[in-house]
């Protein structure tokens, strides 16, 4: 029987959601395959948090406890998992695509010489002892297949899959690793605020892709948000292109809202897009496509170009106010 093995990652002194996914996912590669899942937490004074992710999901939970894993480090982390994958004998390491993931991740692959997968969103069992991945390409134009062979450390997307939601047993066991360090820690510098709030937004005006380009926003999207007292939000792809800023995506990766009035001009409609916003009073949807997904959950559904259609509203909303 083989071991997948789950890294968790503490976040403001809990689990993040995005660790509870990995779980997620390497329970239904585990039922399908007949392996073990195995959790790792790794920090300092973080048993009670270990003791939670085992009875969570993660089953059996390894512990680095070390005043040295207080803080985030490349080298602690890279020793601790690696000696949790040892032990183990874990064919799969799942870990979360956030920053400490994409910096750990590569490195655990290359110290342990074995296959690595990175921007995962899903994971199956594949053959001769791989597995086969899903990983979203060209800003989430395509999704390409990826299959490994062998022992395999994986990053996965967060909000990729539905955080996992049930009980497990196995308990906590303490792990110690080498873990002597020569990278140090400095301190942590959190990014500033662009001071948007979508979550307490009355109303709030989303722009997608169909936008076009980030000139389009200041001149079309955000007059009709600010005429109507709301706020600007956008699609992932408008922020993975640099259009906007990340607090104002709306979705599973950004923020999930449930304003009075939710107006989507441009954007398809894809699932992680409406798990951010489906829970709106009222949800206005421009599209050129009838057939585009959004519409599913539209009070109004309107089929035309946003460019003829939010300027007018504009140009209305701005009459009537006189
Ligand atoms: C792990 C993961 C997490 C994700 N998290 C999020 C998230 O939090 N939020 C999110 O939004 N996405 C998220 N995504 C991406 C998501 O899967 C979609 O790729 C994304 O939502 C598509 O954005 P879009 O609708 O703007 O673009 P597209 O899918 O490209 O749609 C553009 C739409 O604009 C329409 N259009 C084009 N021109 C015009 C015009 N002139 N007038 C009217 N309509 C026009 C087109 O018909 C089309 O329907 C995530 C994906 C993954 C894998």
């Amino acid at each position: 029987m083989g071991t997948i093995l789950v890294v968790a990652e503490i976040q403001k002194g809990a689990i993040r959601e995005a660790s509870y996914e990995l779980v997620s996912a390497a329970r239904s590669v585990a039922e399908a395959g007949g392996h073990e899942v195995n959790g790792l937490v790794i920090g300092s004074g973080v048993g009670d948090l270990a003791s939670e992710f085992a009875s969570k999901g993660a089953g059996k939970t390894l512990v680095v406890d070390d005043a040295a894993a207080e803080n985030y480090n490349v080298d602690v982390w890279s020793k601790a998992i690696r000696a949790a994958a040892d032990s183990t004998g874990a064919d799969l390491i799942l870990i979360s695509n956030t920053p400490a993931g994409w910096d750990v991740a590569p490195r655990i692959a290359a110290g342990l010489d074995c296959a690595f997968v990175s921007d995962t969103i899903s994971a199956e069992n594949g053959e001769g002892g791989g597995f086969n991945f899903l990983r979203r390409i060209f800003n989430g134009k395509l999704d390409a297949e990826v299959s490994t062979s062998g022992r395999t450390v994986a990053s996965m997307q967060p909000g990729a899959q539905a955080a996992f939601e049930g009980s497990s047993e196995g308990g906590t066991e303490a792990l110690s690793a080498d873990l002597s360090a020569t990278a140090k820690f400095v301190e942590t510098k959190i990014a500033e605020s662009t001071g948007v709030d979508l979550t307490k937004a009355d109303i709030i005006v989303s722009g997608g892709r169909g936008v076009g380009d980030p000139e389009k926003f200041t001149e079309v999207i955000q007059p009709l948000a600010e005429i109507l007292g709301g706020a600007m939000g956008a699609s992932r792809p408008v922020v993975d292109a640099g259009w906007l800023d990340h607090p104002y995506q709306v979705g599973s990766s950004g923020q999930i809202v449930a304003p009075k009035l939710y107006i989507a001009a441009g954007i398809s409609g894809a699932i992680q897009h409406l798990v951010g916003m489906k829970a709106s009073n009222f949800i206005v949807a421009i599209n050129k496509d009838p057939d585009a997904p959004i519409f599913e959950v539209a009070d109004v559904g309107i089929v035309a170009d946003l460019f003829d259609i939010i300027p007018a509203l504009t140009a209305a909303v701005s009459e009537a106010k006189g």
